[in-house]
């Protein structure tokens, strides 16, 4: 999978990819991620990339022009269907006639928005391409959204500074706006990090144990993990949106806090019934908004009930 990543702070990225799992998952040819700077595609003395904004106001806005010219530089042709205006029409491409004019923008549901979103633009010249402007005023990144980007066999991610990106270049060319959470940040490079290490960590073949992505938290639903464990009941592994359970390792005791006696007793079972009741308190004191959309199995919901009576 690869990640074009395009900023006006292409040495941000240095330290970050170079290091674990991310860093390994390059190595091994897993993943790709090229900066491209936007200074490249301007053509002034000062190679500038920001202008005064329209209608007055604080700060300043990256000019479409650059960007409009990196992102054709790798490929990336305006989206159709927008129409928004005459100029917006005549600068469609006709590779990009029959792109669909669906998007996650025009959808209410964010599960069916990603989806159409992404089979909107499988066209021939970009198959599989996602092209994505960082904002804080996008749809939410979760690990659903992870997991539909691991799926693909590219994402550009435009990283704003300042007050943002002229609204044309998401009119023109994103499939959609993300946003890594309700703060702003002041710049997208944070939010770039953030959804190339969950999405690519979802590739097959980047964790050691493939399957160890599907039992974390926010991990998929029972009925959608594949991969079976030892032949261990899915109903009991699999995170099912829940927040992960507790960890433990040596020493046994530490700090005069000991080690749940359950996890070092061997029986399997009972471990599994324990961290499973873990992930269903934790869930329950810091996300219980997540219990209303989890798979709960009916044993859950009794364990969930002894847990709201039980405090
Ligand atoms: N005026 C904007 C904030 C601009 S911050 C607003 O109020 O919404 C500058 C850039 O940082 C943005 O263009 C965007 O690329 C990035 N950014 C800020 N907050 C972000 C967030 N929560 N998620 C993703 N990108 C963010």
């Amino acid at each position: 999978m690869r990640f074009d990543i395009v900023t006006i702070f292409p040495g941000f990225f240095d330290s970050v990819f170079a290091q674990g799992i991310v860093r390994r998952a390059q190595a091994e040819g897993l993943v790709e991620i090229r900066m491209h700077d936007l200074r490249d595609f301007t053509h002034d003395r000062h190679r500038t990339v920001d202008d005064r904004p329209f209608g007055g106001g604080e700060g300043m806005v990256l000019k479409p022009e650059p960007l409009a010219e990196a992102l054709e530089a790798l490929g990336v042709r305006p989206r159709a269907g927008r129409g928004s205006s005459k100029s917006a029409s005549q600068h469609v491409s006709e590779s990009a006639v029959g792109r669909g004019a669906a998007t996650d923008k025009q959808d209410a549901s964010p599960s069916t928005s990603i989806a159409s979103a992404i089979s909107a633009q499988d066209d021939k010249g970009l198959r599989g391409t996602r092209v994505i402007l960082l904002s804080a005023q996008g749809r939410v990144f979760t690990q659903a959204v992870a997991r539909e980007l691991a799926g693909l066999e590219r994402v550009v991610l435009i990283c704003g500074r300042y007050e943002g990106v002229d609204e044309r270049i998401n009119e023109f060319y994103c499939d959609m706006e993300l946003s890594i959470g309700d703060y702003v940040l002041s710049g997208g490079e944070p939010a770039a990090v953030v959804v190339v290490d969950a999405t690519m960590r979802l590739i097959p073949g980047v964790l050691g144990n493939e399957a160890s992505g599907e039992f974390e938290s926010f991990g998929a639903a029972d009925a959608e993990i594949d991969v079976d464990v030892e032949g261990v009941p899915r109903s009991q592994h699999g995170a099912g949106g829940l927040l992960d359970y507790p960890h433990y390792t040596r020493p046994a005791e530490f700090g005069g806090l000991e080690t749940p006696q359950v996890l070092m007793n061997g029986d399997h079972a009972q471990i599994r019934r324990w961290r499973r009741e873990q992930q269903l308190k934790k869930t329950l004191k810091n996300r219980p908004e997540l219990l209303e959309r989890a798979a709960l199995s009916a044993e859950d919901r009794r364990m969930l009930e002894a847990l709201r009576d039980g405090g």
